[in-house]
């Protein structure tokens, strides 16, 4: 109890980040400031970490339904202008995808300071 005190860091009221309550991380000493999906109370830095993570699956999940409709429809005579955009769309989702990768990454850093 004292020690937090001596510390000169956050008083005993504040809560920590609770992130260790997610499968995928460890005890995290932060304290808890930002309320993700209205649950998990988590520090900023994890905060924005599962912000992206969750971009990059949805993002993810979108390739892989485009890539099944190709797979499906791309050799089937359709409309070639429609595939086209397809493809398109496809290609600007990888490239979101790698950026948000490298976000992900500095984000990463962040949490382990
Ligand atoms: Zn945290």
């Amino acid at each position: 109890m004292r020690r937090e005190e001596a510390d000169g860091t956050s008083p005993l009221s504040q809560p920590r980040c609770e992130i260790e309550k997610t499968p995928l991380e460890g005890e995290c000493q932060r304290p808890g400031e930002v309320r993700y999906k209205g649950i998990l109370l988590v520090c900023r830095p994890h905060a924005a970490l599962l912000e992206l993570e969750e971009r990059a699956e949805t993002v993810l999940g979108s390739v892989f339904r485009m890539d099944e409709w190709l797979e499906e429809n791309g050799s089937l005579g359709a409309d070639e202008e429609y595939l086209g955009r397809i493809r398109h769309e496809r290609e600007e989702a990888l490239g979101a995808l790698r950026l948000i990768r490298g976000q992900i990454r500095s984000a990463r850093k962040e949490v382990l300071q």
